[in-house]
């Protein structure tokens, strides 16, 4: 019988432990949390420093038996789950609930490799106190307001309602946002593009020009008849070279991923929402099989927020590239990039644990989303470390009567780390790579100062300035990195919980606020101002990594943050009373007006004489049921798992949809 007993929380981490702690070891998995503060009850004694009680979850009871029986005449017994403050903190909860007394040690690691699983038995340690405090104190918080929070919106606008302190920032962004957008009014502009060609030369192709200015000022042409008048007057003009620039330019390769960055391009490259690039990331991190005895783990740990790479992997990918693209993609000395200060510094970045298995190498094992994932975090790693990309820019004004044009162009001169990262295809582009590559695409041949140049057209094109973007996954992901909100392991279920809760919905890749997402946003504007507002709430955040580092107490940041919600609470309390939202439409049964409600499951019509009379109506979409034979109507409907389309022949008809039957795009998206 093996000695050691290993706890770790998932099944398929146990068994890529397993293979490489061999037989001295028992590897078996918690099947995620077991402890948690109760569910119906607040489960934190706020009159007395806040102290949480932690319960063991039912339905839990039997695997934490397991878990004493597989520790009987085990000499040692390890706790190895992830390694970030959640990891701790689990890993803790089952020490005091199942091996009070016993002799528990802490391994952490940020790759399940020999390599990293040797060097973390070798260093086996005591919890770290103050990581578990950060988590018990964020644990708690959170607590606090989704449980006084929630009675308030039931008060307010319907039963079943709840609001998280992060989550509801990332709303608020997104309400604040489709705000905006709703008051944009477009304003139309004209450009004019000159397409000129060099006279001296026969057969040479032309290039493009566009005004940038008229009499030294900026061009800003608002009409139709103004851009025509303009062409008109410059049709017999001279259009001669007035100045050329030309610079060299470095594009530097990127910093390898972190959690936020990888959920950002696994967006704007794959399409992959951040719950889903979470999901395939813990998939790769955790072990697949890959035709050896057990599963073995192919990227370093997925939540993290610090670039830094182990010096061994430096080594190991500089050779790599060496091999693979040639010595002169190598840079003299290994590239080194900046943690936020947040950052936690003995974390790692995101990348391949073995450079020397090739996405390529890997086909026949990983699965689309897999493969797809992993070329990007591989790519990535690749090109983190190779030199800049070069590039020659020329910037050519032309001057044709009080008119300026001027032609960009920019020439590859070096690939550098773009040989490695622009192999995968791009869905969608960053805006400076697109300037970028319509620059390139513009050829402008070699000019000389003075010279005169041919026109062949010139071509004015009608534009309207646009309204900010929706936020998407990427780009609010982004957002509440640089507000200071939210930390590896919360951008994802940010996302997901307000999606879930149908506070937002996910149309075409973008978000969108919800009628009931503005509802609860704009009563925690109302009520509960400083609980959510940006900056309070990115000033927790840091107190709270503050705790960790163990220069501030856990009390000392409640305290702080349960006196302004303490105030707001009561004064919401006691004023809060229900919205009726009425409409034009009146009750078939007893005339009186009909007024919108939302039920368990989803938005409907009531009658306002309610609970007298009892009559109610579903809103329907105007969408016909696609099942044949049905002539029902589509129906917004919400259950537990989030928002859906429903038939409003239910449950004659079980039709549902995530989205009206037109939209073919969304469907992938799932
Ligand atoms: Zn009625
Ligand atoms: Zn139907």
């Amino acid at each position: 019988m093996s000695k050691n007993l290993v706890i770790v929380e998932s099944p398929t981490k146990a068994k890529t432990i397993t293979k490489i702690l061999g037989d001295d070891f028992r590897v078996i998995s918690s099947m995620g949390h077991i402890i948690d503060l109760p569910a119906k009850k607040l489960g934190v004694d706020v009159e007395d420093k806040f102290k949480p009680a932690y319960v063991v979850i039912p339905g839990r009871k039997k695997i934490l038996a397991q878990l004493k029986k597989e520790a009987k005449g085990k000499e040692n017994i390890y706790i190895a789950t992830d390694p970030d403050r959640e990891g701790e903190a689990i890993g803790w909860q089952i020490k005091e609930k199942v091996f009070k007394g016993k002799n528990v040690m802490r391994v952490s690691f940020h790759e399940i490799t020999p390599h990293a699983i040797g060097e973390a038995f070798k260093h086996a340690r005591e919890f770290d106190a103050q990581m578990i405090e950060a988590q018990v104190g964020r644990r708690v918080l959170d607590r606090i307001v989704g449980y006084f929070l929630s009675p308030l919106l039931w008060k307010k606008i319907a039963r079943g309602l709840s609001a998280g302190r992060v989550q509801s920032i990332g709303l608020r962004l997104i309400v604040e946002r489709e705000r905006q957008i709703q008051k944009f009014t477009a304003s139309e502009y004209w450009e004019i593009t000159a397409e000129l060609f060099k006279q001296k030369v026969s057969g040479e192709s032309s290039f493009l020009a566009k005004l940038e200015k008229i009499d030294n000022q900026k061009a800003e042409i608002k009409r139709n008849e103004d851009a025509q008048e303009i062409c008109r007057q410059l049709k017999d003009k001279e259009f001669k070279v007035l100045e050329i620039k030309k610079t060299e330019k470095k594009r530097y390769a990127p910093a390898p991923f972190i959690t936020s960055t990888m959920q950002q391009e696994a967006f704007n490259k794959l399409r992959f929402n951040a719950s889903k690039t979470m999901l395939v990331a813990q998939q790769l991190y955790e072990g697949i099989d890959i035709g050896e005895d057990n599963p073995v783990g192919l990227i370093t740990y997925m939540r993290t927020d610090s670039p830094n790479v182990a010096a061994e992997a430096i080594q190991e990918v500089r050779e790599h590239i060496g091999r693979s693209f040639g010595k002169d993609f190598v840079p003299e000395k290994p590239n080194v990039f900046k943690a936020k200060k947040s950052a936690q510094q003995a974390h790692e970045a995101i990348r391949p644990s073995y450079v020397s298995r090739s996405p390529e190498s890997l086909k026949d094992f990983l699965n689309h989303d897999q493969m797809r994932l992993y070329e990007l975090i591989y790519n990535r790693f690749l090109s983190s470390q190779m030199k800049p990309a070069e590039f020659l820019a020329t910037s050519v004004d032309i001057q044709a009567d009080k008119y300026l044009f001027v032609a960009n162009g920019s020439h590859l001169l070096f690939e550098g780390f773009l040989a490695a990262y622009n192999k995968i295809q791009e869905e969608e582009e960053k805006e400076e790579q697109e300037e970028e590559k319509e620059k390139t695409k513009n050829v402008v041949p070699p000019l000389e100062k003075g010279e005169v140049l041919g026109l062949n057209t010139l071509v004015p094109s009608q534009h309207f300035t646009k309204p900010p973007a929706r936020y998407s996954d990427s780009s609010l992901i982004k957002a509440l990195e640089e507000e200071g909100i939210g930390r590896p392991s919360t951008y994802a279920p940010i996302i997901y919980t307000i999606i879930l809760r149908d506070y937002v919905r996910r149309i075409k890749g973008y978000l969108n606020p919800s009628e009931l997402g503005f509802k609860v946003n704009d009563m925690l504007v109302e009520y509960f101002p400083k609980i959510i507002d940006v900056k309070f709430t990115a000033s927790i955040e840091e107190k709270l990594d503050e705790v960790e580092e163990g220069t501030l107490s856990r009390i000392a940041v409640l305290e702080e943050f349960y006196q302004p919600f303490k105030e707001s609470l009561d004064f919401a309390q006691a004023n809060i009373v229900k919205e009726v939202i009425t409409t034009d439409q009146v009750c078939d049964k007893c005339g009186k007006p009909l007024i919108v409600k939302w039920g368990r499951r989803g938005k409907f019509l009531s009658c306002s004489g309610f609970p007298e009379c009892k009559n109610s109506k579903s809103i329907t979409s105007g969408v016909k049921c696609p099942t044949e034979g049905c002539g029902g109507e589509l129906i917004e409907r919400h259950s537990k798992r989030g928002f859906f389309y429903g038939c409003s022949n239910f449950p004659k008809c079980t039709f549902t949809s995530r989205n009206l039957p037109e939209d073919k795009e969304e469907e992938k998206e799932k």
